[in-house]
């Protein structure tokens, strides 16, 4: 059943508020707003308070979500987002500063910034951390941007192009190319590897950085990891660390150790703050000290007063900056979200996060393995690929089909698709916060959908079934979305 909308019970006069007679002398919306921002007639629609909790309480409930619904889409990390951390964001002393509040009245924020990018130094091996970038490409776009004033300010400027996998997710070759790069593919070998020999053979003196994602996006520890950080730098290149999908990492590895030179997290995915609608992200930008120069300013900063007390404050005398890629300071509700799952967890907290990522993948690969194509035959991290192809030759059940039939199910679908290079891919990340039983009922599911394909195929090729609206037209809903009501 289609529901009716908001607009639909409008009835004129009903409002949601009513509001006293001003008590001021009320000056004429002529005087105030010039006459071509005056509208006559605002057709919106007329509701009570009622109508409008119901119309965005059953639109909500549409939503697949983390809260009502086991998410597995691989490299997006959907795991829980902890309550505590909610708690914490909504505390007054950290939702209801202003940025240009003065530092002396804002300390407590301004070490909690201070101490997250600590943090998150100490997890990745790196020795500075900004947390200004807004998203995880955005985080590339400001690592980029280092990696660039990093060559210039060494008069390097031979170096234009960036070498990327072509495993790589998509927003590493576009930022490379924002930031002035010519990209450069380098092909997976059939270990699912950086293919070395094609790596070896891409080297100049004009290569600027590798882009690589660790665990690589088919849910891979490359295993040649230290020759390929070699031949980068010998060649005088750095190596850009996409870190967005540290779970399977947290407590065991840091990725500059393993010898990268600047990487970001994604705090709405590696440190459960949430996703999309559910907030702004946040992907701060980690670099080896020689780069540390260059990073966008402010950076929080600590220093001993006169009196001996420490103080914390914002530090924007950094000569070499890049400058500021961010209106303040970043998405400061998700710094404390982040800074408050670190703490809640601490030390043993995180290192179970990259066992239990990495345990509860390989549990569901080793249950769907038989049923369906694997990528690799190889140990996964934190995700791992499907293909469909079987399904696709043997019955014509598509990747998007198996999806589709998996809501049904009541499961949101994987990623599918992608990485590009894999025919029908379907794309797993359980994630660490999944119980075993939630992981038994989604291979179940699954298994299911396999037996379907071979005996009943119609069945899957024209799922869902359960849903209000069945199959979009995703070409059309991209190309020409239809997001305005328009009265009638
Ligand atoms: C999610 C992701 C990104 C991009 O992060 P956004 O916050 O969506 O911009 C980049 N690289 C990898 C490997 C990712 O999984």
């Amino acid at each position: 059943m289609v529901e009716p909308l908001i607009f639909d019970y409008s009835s004129p006069g009903r409002t949601t508020a009513s509001l006293p007679e001003p008590d001021v002398p009320v000056e004429p919306i002529e005087q105030l707003l010039p006459a071509s921002l005056i509208r006559q007639d605002l057709p919106l629609p007329e509701v009570s308070e009622l109508d409008v909790v119901r119309h965005f309480t059953r639109l909500s409930q549409k939503n697949a979500c983390i809260d009502t619904t086991f998410y597995p889409l691989g490299s997006c990390t959907m795991k829980y987002n902890p309550r505590v951390n909610e708690e914490a964001a909504r505390l007054p002393g950290f939702a209801q500063i202003h940025p240009y509040q003065d530092e002396a009245t804002v300390q407590g924020a301004l070490h909690l910034i201070y101490d997250l990018q600590r943090y998150l130094a100490e997890v990745s091996g790196m020795d500075a951390v900004s947390l200004q970038p807004a998203a995880g490409a955005h985080g590339e776009l400001t690592g980029m941007l280092v990696v660039r004033a990093y060559h210039e300010a060494r008069g390097d400027r031979a170096r234009k192009r960036v070498l990327i996998p072509d495993s790589a997710h998509g927003t590493n070759p576009a930022t490379a190319k924002m930031v002035g790069y010519h990209v450069q593919s380098i092909p997976s070998d059939d270990r699912g590897n950086l293919d070395l020999a094609a790596l070896r053979a891409a080297l100049g003196p004009d290569v600027a950085a590798l882009m690589i994602t660790i665990p690589s996006t088919f849910g891979l520890f490359d295993e040649h990891l230290a020759e390929i950080m070699d031949a980068i730098h010998q060649a005088g290149g750095l190596v850009y660390g996409d870190g967005a999908n540290m779970n399977a990492m947290l407590g065991q590895a840091r990725l500059g150790d393993l010898g990268v030179d600047v990487m970001h997290f994604n705090l709405h995915k590696t440190f459960s703050t949430p996703h999309g609608g559910g907030g702004p992200p946040a992907g701060p930008v980690a670099v080896k000290a020689p780069l540390a120069p260059f990073l966008p300013v402010p950076l929080a900063a600590r220093r001993e007063r006169g009196d001996g007390k420490i103080e914390y404050y914002l530090d924007f005398d950094r000569p070499q900056s890049i400058g500021k890629v961010k209106a303040f300071y970043g998405n400061f509700g998700m710094m404390v979200r982040a800074y408050t799952y670190i703490r809640s967890l601490g030390r043993e907290g995180l290192e179970a996060i990259g066992e239990t990522a990495v345990l509860n993948a390989n549990y569901l690969m080793e249950r769907l393995r038989g049923a369906y194509d694997l990528y690799s035959d190889r140990r996964c991290k934190h995700e791992f690929v499907l293909s469909a192809r079987r399904q696709r030759r043997t019955t014509g059940v598509r990747a998007l089909d198996i999806a589709k039939r998996l809501i049904d199910y009541g499961f949101h679908p994987p990623t599918i698709y992608f990485p590009i290079v894999v025919d029908e891919a379907l794309m797993i990340e359980p994630t660490e916060t999944e119980s075993v039983q939630t992981l038994d009922a989604f291979a179940e599911a699954m298994l299911a959908i396999a037996r379907e394909a071979e005996e009943n195929p119609e069945i899957v090729k024209h799922a869902p079934h359960t849903t209000e609206i069945r199959r979009l037209d995703e070409v059309a809903a991209v190309r020409r979305p239809n997001l305005r009501w328009r009265p009638a």
